[in-house]
């Protein structure tokens, strides 16, 4: 494992040399897609000749798919195709983070490629305005397969002080959380907020609120960009929704509302959506992690700040509950609902294609 600390190790001050050299007119251009774990990152990076200026100016390129778990051998090229844009916080302007879609020869989606189907739902509902944010908790692991920080043999303190906690006895890692805070907001993430988390060494970030395909375009970005940032560090940000048996799992509880929601009254159509998810709840379960949900029946026990995997609850300001309605929202009587079952390996498209035709298209159904 000592391996994963290599690169962190090489002396960082040479890189600004030749990092600030001028580039002319050129451009870099980093390719980021899914691969086919669906769970992890892939990137490369070539030259245009003159910045892009939308993603209609960046070409379509392809990669080798029998090297990312996406083909086999005999017919391995895969086709990525450009979504959308962010600012490269790494090369800096103008150099350009491009989020693909991944196709496969016969320009059908790759398996893992959940993008395209999400976003014919998101073009199907497109009426009721639909926002998301997603709360994307993960740990740091350190070069010792432990997370960041902790001992050898043995656990730190009990949960309790490290919540938002601040002081070097609570607060494990929090370079990582600041250099990617200003990451995210240099590439153009809607990064919402983030906070230090009830294990040592797990963190939060939030992303939203984002209408439709965006959410998933921009978690999936802004988790690029957390993994780049450790690879700097030495460290690993690990998406295991349930790192140790007897602390706080790592969940990536997704936030909804709609223009109806949002609404004076907006309440009402909270509950209302609220009831369709309760007749599918199996069904959600199945695609709010990357097991199927066999990683959620790790961390969805009931203990630990969540709602038992077999149960559906809600109710107001309960963080025992599938979905829980924040005490804002329920003074008011409008706003959103937070549906706290997704985990943190989820695939944004997977959990917001669900959510929104479990809420809007149900009657389609
Ligand atoms: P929690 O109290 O559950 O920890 P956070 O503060 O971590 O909540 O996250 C709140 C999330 O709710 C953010 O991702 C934010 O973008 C999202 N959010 C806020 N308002 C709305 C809304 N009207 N619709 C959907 N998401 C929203
Ligand atoms: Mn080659
Ligand atoms: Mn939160
Ligand atoms: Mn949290
Ligand atoms: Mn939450």
């Amino acid at each position: 494992m000592e391996t994963v600390s290599i690169s962190s190790r090489l002396n960082k001050s040479m890189r600004q040399q030749y990092l600030s050299l001028p580039q002319g007119e050129k451009c870099m251009v980093t390719y980021v897609w899914i691969d086919g774990t669906g769970r992890e990152l892939r990137s490369k990076t070539r030259t245009l000749d003159s910045e892009p200026k939308d993603i209609q100016d960046i070409p379509v390129w392809n990669f080798d798919g029998s090297s990312t778990y996406q083909s086999d051998g005999s017919n391995s090229d895969m086709n990525i195709v450009p979504v959308c844009m962010f600012r490269d916080p790494f090369s800096l302007d103008p150099n350009k983070l491009v989020l693909c879609e991944v196709f496969n020869f016969d320009h059908s989606p790759a398996q893992t490629n959940h993008r395209n189907s999400c976003n014919r739902v998101m073009e199907k509902v497109k009426e009721h305005c639909i926002w998301f944010g997603m709360e994307q908790e993960y740990t740091l692991y350190g070069v010792d397969e432990r997370p960041f920080g902790w001992p050898a043999n043995g656990y730190p303190a009990p949960q309790g002080p490290y919540y938002c906690g601040v002081g070097a006895n609570c607060a494990y890692g929090r370079d990582v959380v600041e250099c990617h805070y200003k990451a995210c907001l240099y590439a153009g993430v809607k990064i919402y907020g983030t906070n230090a988390e009830v294990m040592p060494s797990q963190w939060e970030f939030q992303v939203g609120p984002c209408e439709g395909i965006d959410i998933g375009d921009h978690l999936w970005i802004a988790r690029y960009l957390l993994h780049r940032i450790c690879e700097d560090f030495g460290v690993i940000a690990s998406m295991d929704p349930k790192p140790l048996k007897d602390w706080n799992g790592a969940g990536c509880h997704t936030n909804v509302s709609t223009k109806q929601m949002r609404e004076e009254g907006g309440r009402h159509e909270i509950d209302r959506a609220i009831e369709e998810l309760r007749k599918k709840h199996s069904m959600h379960i199945r695609v709010y992690d990357a097991s199927a949900g066999r990683d959620n029946e790790r961390r969805l026990t009931g203990l630990h700040e969540t709602a038992s995997i077999h149960d559906f609850s809600s109710a107001v300001a309960n963080r025992g509950c599938s979905i829980r309605i924040p005490r804002q929202v329920g003074e008011d009587n409008r706003g959103y609902f937070e549906d706290r079952r997704p985990a943190s390996n989820c695939d944004p498209y997977l959990v917001t294609k669900a959510i929104a035709r479990t809420c809007l298209l149900s009657s389609e159904e």
